[in-house]
């Protein structure tokens, strides 16, 4: 188990983390959301023991993370910081090694995770003659090299294309199913909304939005209901509790301030005469994440 408690982290005068507080199980995907600059990367360098909280303390299976820890732990840092001069296996045979991994055992496993990523192909080019892409695959093999009991993903699936994002997905959900503990950070709200079950949501170092995430949509009460036809506009926006009504290019979007509103605009809705399809659809993360954000401006003017 990880337990962040109370957890604050000060560069100087700067706040970066603010009394963060979660823990995470055998079997969790967490998420650590946040614009950029929100505290991700502070907190996981808290987690792995690279840096001392201000205060509060995060205890990995009861104690300090520390060297003892290093061979069940994974981390995959944000900057693609690879020794770039050398070849993918003797890259991996260096963190392996680290780990106190036999050759034996790291060579078969970079042979499994290479045919899996598909870049079989790889194994004794250099680094630099590598894609982007293809390095983060690289990367990526070397938090899981170990088959940590702790993964810590900071930004892994930035840059990368839908294939290869679902490809990380199906990888991390593996570790999950074998009861690892996974923790990964995302500035891309929406993008991990099915990904994973609990999250919490940082602004400037402090937890604005936290639990699992149908409970975080279903408490915030705003909804969308999407209509593809044709529908008078200013007389949805006239409609008491509609607070926003979005013209697409081939829908119309109407926020609404609670579930209750849902009905007065479907009666509206059952006048007209040419509706193809009407949906009431929960609010996306960003959609939540924006309120909150201008709920807290607001509540300091
Ligand atoms: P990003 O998504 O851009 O990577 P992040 O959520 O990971 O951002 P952090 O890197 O944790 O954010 O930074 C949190 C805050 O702490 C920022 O205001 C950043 O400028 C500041 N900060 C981070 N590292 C240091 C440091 N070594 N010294 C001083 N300030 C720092």
């Amino acid at each position: 188990m990880l337990e962040v408690k109370n957890a604050r982290m000060l560069y100087g005068d700067l706040v970066a983390v603010d009394s963060l507080s979660f823990t995470i199980k055998p079997g969790d995907i967490f998420g650590l959301l946040g614009t950029n600059g929100a505290g991700k990367t502070t907190t996981f360098r808290m987690i792995m023991g690279l840096l001392e909280p201000t205060e509060g303390e995060i205890l990995y299976n009861g104690g300090k993370v520390g060297y003892h820890n290093v061979n069940e732990i994974g981390y995959m840092i944000e900057e693609r910081s690879l020794l770039t001069k050398i070849t993918v296996k003797e890259l991996m045979l260096y963190f392996g090694q680290l780990k106190d991994m036999e050759t034996k055992d790291i060579l078969e496993r970079l042979d499994y995770w290479l045919e899996r990523f598909d870049i079989v192909d790889y194994k004794n080019k250099k680094i630099k003659e590598l894609s982007k892409g293809n390095q983060q695959k690289i990367q990526f093999i070397s938090a899981i090299i170990n088959n940590p009991k702790l993964l810590v993903l900071d930004e892994p699936f930035s840059g990368l294309d839908p294939i290869n994002t679902e490809l990380f997905v199906e990888v991390i959900r593996d570790f999950q199913k074998n009861g690892s503990m996974v923790v990964f950070s995302s500035h891309q709200l929406d993008h991990v909304e099915s990904f994973c079950e609990e999250l919490i949501v940082l602004e400037k170092g402090k937890a604005i939005i936290e639990g699992r995430i149908d409970q975080v949509k279903k408490d915030f009460k705003k909804q969308n209901i999407k209509i593809i036809g044709d529908v008078d506009i200013e007389t949805l926006k006239a409609i008491s509790g509609v607070y926003q009504v979005i013209e697409n290019s081939n829908e119309i979007i109407v926020k609404i301030e609670n579930e209750d509103v849902a009905t007065k605009v479907f009666d509206y809705i059952k006048t007209c005469q040419h509706i193809m399809k009407y949906d009431v659809e929960q609010a996306s993360l960003s959609e939540i994440f924006i309120a909150k954000v201008g709920g807290l401006k607001n509540e300091k003017v």
